[in-house]
């Protein structure tokens, strides 16, 4: 055995905790850049509340998930700012674009040469400012992970930025914060919350570190995500997505992830899809083809015991065996407001560029069974219906 774990240096979790956010400010803070998303009113009370504590606030509006170009914009325009910290408060696509912000400010090389795949993954000469992670969705965790996910439209992938220096300093999880999300977005969000925290316990690359925390995430996600869903606001549905989301960055920034982000992110480049919308289209044929070569392989080996455990943790049945995990995934998905991959405007024909890019993808080094190029495009298949 022998593995390192690093996460965020604070979490701070519960409702109405970012209402306190300069309480956690170093002592002197009065210059701070804040990366919002499309709808900087809807943080308008806890900016307001930094402000009365005579912090001198510069807000930038991130309107998509980040890109090489909106990226290079924001860091500009932070730089020309010289604030003392960064904040990102909103989805994954801001907390990923504040991170970056962060990370980049002080190294200025070219921005492609620091990424993964399509660059040179340049390690950073210099630490990231320090960084508050506010999430307001409940799906990706970025607030525990060390990597930004950045498109690169020339390219038609979103790779990531990687960085031990890219952890943030705090990671502020309020679940208030998500109260008011769509019910579509609450349910494509949290399918990614659960698949994170599923690759990870499955990943090649899993410890007993990220296996703990993939437990609590996939417990939590599998009890409240139909109920964080619905109309009617559920508050332990939405605090317990929180941490499921949480729990997922946490686990994957440690053991990494597997096939359904490394779909993700290439097809995420060659079209415009949210997400967690396609992690919600590829997690049970995915599911479906890692089951069954481990069934093929070793029916009574490691990887199909670690799928028995799910089922045990997805339904809290401690006879249930790893079919059943995927039947009760499929059950759960067609349950939710989610879309097929074909649904989502992804076509047949893009099948085999998709395979090639996710198999150079770094997700897919975590995916539990080597899946060749025929495995990828039917998985694919699959996920079109
Ligand atoms: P998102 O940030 O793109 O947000 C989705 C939509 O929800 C947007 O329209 C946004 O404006 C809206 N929204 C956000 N908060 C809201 C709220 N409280 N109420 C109402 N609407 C709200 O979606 P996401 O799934 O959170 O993030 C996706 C991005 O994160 C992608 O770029 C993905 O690749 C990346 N990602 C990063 C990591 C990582 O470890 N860094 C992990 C997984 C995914």
């Amino acid at each position: 055995m022998d593995f390192s774990f690093a996460t965020a240096n604070t979490i701070r979790f519960g409702a109405g905790s970012a209402r306190a956010l300069s309480r956690l400010l170093p002592r002197g803070t009065n210059r701070v850049f804040v990366a919002t998303g499309s709808s900087p009113k809807r943080h308008q009370a806890t900016l307001e509340l930094l402000e009365k504590n005579g912090i001198d606030l510069e807000t930038y509006s991130i309107s998509n998930e980040p890109t090489v170009d909106s990226l290079a914009e924001a860091i500009q325009a932070a730089r020309n700012f010289e604030p003392q910290i960064i904040i990102g408060i909103g989805g994954g696509s801001v907390i990923d674009a504040g991170k970056a912000i962060a990370a980049l400010i002080h190294n200025t090389g070219d921005l492609i040469e620091y990424l993964e795949v399509v660059g040179k993954g340049r390690p950073l000469d210099y630490p990231s400012l320090p960084y508050m992670a506010v999430p307001t969705t409940a799906g990706t965790g970025s607030e525990g992970t060390r990597n930004s996910v950045i498109g690169v439209p020339s390219a038609g992938v979103k790779v990531s930025l990687r960085s031990p220096f890219m952890l943030p300093h705090w990671a502020v999880v309020d679940p208030e914060l998500t109260y008011d999300l769509p019910s579509e977005i609450a349910a494509y969000t949290g399918i990614d919350a659960l698949t994170q925290n599923l690759e990870a316990f499955l990943s090649k690359k899993a410890n007993p570190l990220s296996d703990a925390i993939a437990r609590e995430g996939i417990k939590r996600a599998a009890r409240s995500l139909k109920a964080a869903c619905g109309e009617t606001l559920d508050r332990n549905a939405k605090s317990d997505m929180c941490v499921a989301s949480l729990c997922g960055g946490i686990a994957l920034a440690n053991a990494n992830l597997g096939a359904v982000h490394g779909f993700a992110g290439p097809i995420g480049g060659m079209i415009d899809i949210p997400h967690g919308a396609l992690c919600g289209s590829l997690l049970l044929p995915v599911c479906r083809a890692n089951f069954d070569t481990a069934m093929r392989r070793d029916p009574d080996g490691d990887l199909v015991r670690k799928f028995d455990e799910i089922a045990f943790l997805l339904t809290d049945n401690p006879t249930a065996k790893g079919t059943y995990a995927v039947a009760w995934l499929d059950a759960l998905i067609k349950d939710l407001p989610l879309k097929s991959l074909s649904q989502l405007g992804f076509t047949s024909d893009l099948t085999a560029e998709a395979a090639d890019k996710a198999s150079r993808a770094s997700s897919m080094k975590g995916n539990p069974v080597e899946l060749s190029q025929a495995d990828l495009k039917e998985i694919l298949q699959d996920a079109l219906i």
